[in-house]
């Protein structure tokens, strides 16, 4: 395949026209609940707001089989023509929405400082207002936060980094829907010049295709493992409800072997371990519960 050839350069000189995507976006905001919709050519004509027929029909049939369908009863749009409309939504809200530094419980493990959340340019924040380290921080899309509800913005990050973490860590990404491949990061690299805290050892989970990436820590990427969380379920605690930057799960790292590579580590709760053992691809080779001796 020639240069000129590939795909993604198709698909952005079809979206590079205003009436194009005018049409893709004419029948997303058509559809609603009872699905995507199918518009009849002159409904479609006139929601895009094009006079001349001629022109229009130009465009509709340099999408036609990629982003648009010809249904029964007239267009609608394809899988592609979906993603496209995600792709304009998901967009128009950016940038759009601020919420100020306010006190979330919690300390700094670096110097002990208070503990804040803020939301700027897109990304949620979790930090210390004194020495300035950003503990947590997550893209968030600003539909979900309500800037005269700060909390909505723990939920929102929460919810997303929760999601996200998942999809990867099993192997697909939730952007793209390429595959996603673990490791385990020991350097502190990727921190340097960007304010983050160093920790002991971290999952990095990066997309082969779009090059999405999240790095977690261990006690943040382990909870959507089974062993943990019967772990948690078994003591009273809903794990999936703990924020993800929480001090209240108890996590450490006891120590790591090099060849090959195995991070010894436990989560603790009232006096019970849950001892476990991460291979190089953060997965669990080991999970061991030891009760407390007093009971
Ligand atoms: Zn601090
Ligand atoms: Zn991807």
């Amino acid at each position: 395949m020639g240069r000129d050839e590939h795909p993604s350069r198709r698909t952005f000189e079809l979206l590079s026209d205003e009436i194009r995507l005018r049409i893709i976006t004419a029948l997303g905001d058509a559809s609603g609940e009872d699905g995507y919709a199918s518009l009849a050519f002159t409904d479609l004509r006139e929601r895009t707001g094009v006079e001349d027929s001629g022109k229009f029909t130009y465009h509709l049939k340099q999408l036609l089989g990629e982003f648009v369908e010809e249904t029964k009863t007239g267009y609608s749009l394809t899988l592609a023509g979906i993603r496209a409309y995600q792709a304009v939504i998901a967009h128009q809200s950016e940038g759009s929405v601020t919420v100020e530094p306010f006190d979330v419980p919690g300390e700094c493990r670096t110097c002990g400082g208070d503990r804040r959340a803020w939301y700027e340019e897109g990304r949620g924040h979790v930090g210390c207002a004194d020495c300035g380290e950003i503990q947590f921080r997550y893209p968030v899309d600003a539909r979900h936060v309500d800037p005269a509800d700060p909390e909505s913005l723990l939920d929102a990050m929460h919810e997303r980094a929760l999601r996200d973490y998942g999809s990867m860590l099993r192997g697909i990404c939730p952007y793209c829907g390429g595959t996603a491949v673990s490791d385990l990061r020991f350097e502190a690299d990727h921190w340097e010049g960007t304010g983050m805290i160093d920790d002991d050892a971290l999952v990095h989970v990066v997309c082969e295709a779009c090059s999405w990436f999240v790095y977690a820590n261990l006690a943040a990427a382990l909870r959507i493992e089974e062993p943990v969380q019967a772990f948690f379920a078994a003591r009273g605690v809903d794990i999936w409800s703990e924020y993800l930057w929480t001090d209240r799960i108890d996590w450490a790292v006891d120590s790591v072997d090099a060849d090959p590579i195995r991070v010894r580590g436990h989560f603790a709760y009232d006096g019970d371990h849950l001892s476990i053992v991460v291979d190089g691809d953060a997965r669990i080779v080991e999970a061991r519960t030891v009760e407390s001796a007093e009971s």
